[in-house]
């Protein structure tokens, strides 16, 4: 058995210097990182207990109109807030097509930001695994590997990130608050993530001390509110992980596309926003065939990493999907288990 201290800190800035340690790590409602330790890919000496911090569990509208969520915040909580919902119909969406109730229930913005990948080797302490054990291999480069990344990958690990709430975060510029030895600093969530190059076993760009405090949206973002939809492509309806989703929010004038926000969920080792994407729909009116061009162009640099071409295809047809339906405007009411994507009937398990 693995011994480790239990520490409750009464302030961030005391559980940051609680972490100074090396083994320490941040424990919030726990849903990935205790998964992780009971099959022994997680051993930390000590775990820093941030579920209680102060100040950390509030949902506060900013006077511009933006959001701050603080980092303890329960994933149902957020989802279900009606003023945030209304602003930011597509992170609610995000939120809802994730995991299971009691899970939603239980998990934390900040948490989610950081869960591990879902690779079947990562779990397994048996596996080579570059990103459990830096230099020892990558059993999913051939091995079982019809979910793994199409974009961003290398061959040292060719992981994704399992997140559906980062999805959006990513397409609507959110930023991560961070609390770290040398005080408070802002980053991009799209620069929170890192892609594995030759050093998968480093998910995020942060220290190890820093503790996500807060997730921001900016008071731009509510601009689409009323055209962005989240659709998520997964093997059964509920209780799993995406095989790919996409967050698309139009801001819509005379006819034209004025702004738009793109981003593809498991298909890389972080929420991947489709930037050329956005620049090629900016000024065109929101067609069919202008959101195919622009899936075209967003996958155009997709390679599989095994036997996962499929997911090249599937990336495509769903970010057309949302688009077309982020144009027909945001339904007045989300479903909580929406139905597949691709489904022609409510509540119908149809497949692509
Ligand atoms: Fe590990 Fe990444 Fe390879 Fe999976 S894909 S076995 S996480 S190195």
């Amino acid at each position: 058995m693995k011994i480790f201290d239990y520490i409750r800190p009464a302030s961030v800035t005391e559980a940051v210097a609680a972490t100074a340690q090396t083994g320490a790590v941040y424990l919030a409602a726990g849903t990935n990182l205790l998964d992780l330790m009971k099959v022994g890919v997680a051993r930390p000496d000590r775990l820093v207990d941030v579920t209680h911090l102060p100040g950390l569990d509030r949902i506060e509208r900013l006077p511009d109109g933006g959001f701050r969520i603080g980092a303890m915040v329960r994933n149902a909580t957020l989802a279900y807030d009606t003023g945030f919902a209304e602003a930011f119909p597509m992170v609610s969406e995000a939120l809802l097509s994730g995991a299971s109730a009691q899970l939603r229930n239980a998990a934390t913005v900040g948490g989610n930001l950081l869960q591990r990948t879902r690779c079947a080797y990562f779990y397994d302490v048996e596996s080579a695994c570059n990103k459990r054990v830096p230099g020892s291999g990558c059993d999913a480069l051939q091995g079982e590997n019809s979910g793994h990344a199409v974009l961003g990958w290398s061959p040292s690990c060719i992981a994704t990130h399992p997140s559906d709430f980062c999805v959006p975060l990513a397409a609507l510029d959110a930023i991560v608050e961070v609390e770290g030895r040398d005080g408070r600093r802002d980053i991009l969530l799209d620069a929170l993530h890192r892609l594995p190059g030759e050093h998968p076993e480093r998910d995020t760009v942060l220290e190890p001390s820093d503790l996500i405090v807060a997730v921001r949206l900016p008071a731009a973002a509510a601009a689409f509110a009323s055209h962005s939809r989240y659709l998520k492509l997964r093997e059964r309806t509920s209780y799993a992980f995406a095989v790919v989703s996409a967050a698309a929010a139009l801001h819509l004038g005379a006819g034209r596309i004025a702004q738009v926000r793109l981003a593809l969920g498991s298909v890389a080792a972080k929420p991947w926003r489709c930037r050329e994407a956005e620049a090629l729909l900016v000024g065109a009116e929101p067609t069919p065939e202008a959101f195919k061009r622009a899936a075209e162009i967003a996958l155009a640099e997709a390679k599989p990493s095994g036997h996962n071409a499929h997911k090249i295809e599937l990336a495509r047809r769903i970010l057309v999907r949302a688009l077309n339906e982020a144009a027909a405007g945001t339904p007045a009411q989300i479903a909580a288990l929406p139905a597949s994507p691709f489904s022609t009937m409510p509540g119908a398990l149809a497949h692509a």
